[in-house]
């Protein structure tokens, strides 16, 4: 078990896409850290669920619905937190993952695939497709960090991006995701300096690979074994393993906690058994 923040207890966090496999663990930890936890997501049942498990074990925390595509329902989830908790002192922009419609079923492109209708290559994609996955994954954290930092400004109060391993080398198959998480790094440099002076410290994590709801089919096969992509992503991660959900956490308090981190902006920083750094060979 992680150790106390002290200085963390009743500062409020908001959470998007918190009633997923990731961050309902992050928002489960930092209700268990003393803070009143906001638990937004577009399944509202989600974030409920979430909830309810952190009331259980006597924590602070709020369901609120909201799709971070959508402006209006942001906005509507920030004045819902504002008159239950005040304003947002931790954001973590959560809400993402992946969709067919953003990827391609081959690595590699082969000219004998045009003529296969199954097999979905880089000429099919559409761009309605490829904004869905795109939109998701980064214009949902931009809106949602518009619509809360404006409260959050002057205060000391932090933003985390989530990231992914394929921000930085793209992985096969899923172009959309992979553009969006790079655009998330660049804004996560962007918005760091942009909020320097008004004392908003903005980090991303880049956690490595975790089984979750949006990569389950892409890594598990109907029976539950392991695919040949899963298989491929353990031989590459030097600590031969998936990551857990709770290896995040420790990256997570030391981020947002302005005594462990408060000299610290702009950065990305990869939860990935050694993922990262392995080449290879
Ligand atoms: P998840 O599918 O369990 O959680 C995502 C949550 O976001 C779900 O609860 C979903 O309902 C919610 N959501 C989807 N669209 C939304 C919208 N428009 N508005 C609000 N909420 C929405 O997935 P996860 O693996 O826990 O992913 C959390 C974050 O971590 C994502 O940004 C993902 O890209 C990132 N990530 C995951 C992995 C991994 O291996 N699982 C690796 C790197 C990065």
């Amino acid at each position: 078990m992680l150790p106390i923040h002290s200085n963390l207890k009743n500062k409020v966090a908001v959470v998007t896409g918190g009633g997923g496999v990731l961050c309902g663990r992050m928002a489960e930890e930092l209700a268990r850290q003393g803070m009143k936890v906001a638990v937004l997501n577009r399944t509202k049942e989600k974030a409920d669920r979430v909830v309810d498990k952190i009331k259980q074990l006597g924590g602070e925390a709020l369901a609120v619905q909201c799709d971070v595509l959508d402006k209006n329902s942001i906005i509507l989830a920030e004045k819902q937190v504002l008159e239950a908790y005040g304003p947002c002192d931790v954001l973590i922009n959560g809400a993402g993952g992946n969709h067919p419609d953003g990827t391609t079923t081959n690595e590699v492109f082969q000219k004998a695939d045009l003529e296969d209708d199954a097999i979905q290559t880089f000429f099919d994609m559409t761009t309605e497709g490829f904004s869905t996955v795109f939109n998701l994954n980064f214009i949902g954290s931009l809106n949602t960090t518009q619509v809360f930092a404006k409260h959050m400004t002057g205060r000391k109060t932090s933003v985390i991006n989530i990231s992914s391993m394929s921000s930085v080398s793209p992985m096969t198959k899923v172009p959309a995701y992979s553009a969006a998480k790079a655009a998330i790094n660049n804004f996560t440099q962007w918005l760091a300096v942009h909020f320097a002076e008004a004392n908003i410290r903005v980090n991303a994590i880049a956690p490595g690979f975790f089984l979750t709801e949006q990569n389950r089919s892409l890594l598990t096969n109907k029976d539950g074994s392991a695919t040949p992509r899963m298989e491929k992503i353990v031989n590459h991660t030097p600590m031969r393993r998936l990551g857990d959900p709770d290896d995040l956490l420790g990256t997570l308090l030391w981020l947002i906690d302005e005594e462990a981190s408060g000299f610290v902006t702009g950065t990305c920083i990869p939860v990935d058994g050694g993922f990262m750094a392995y080449s290879g060979v």
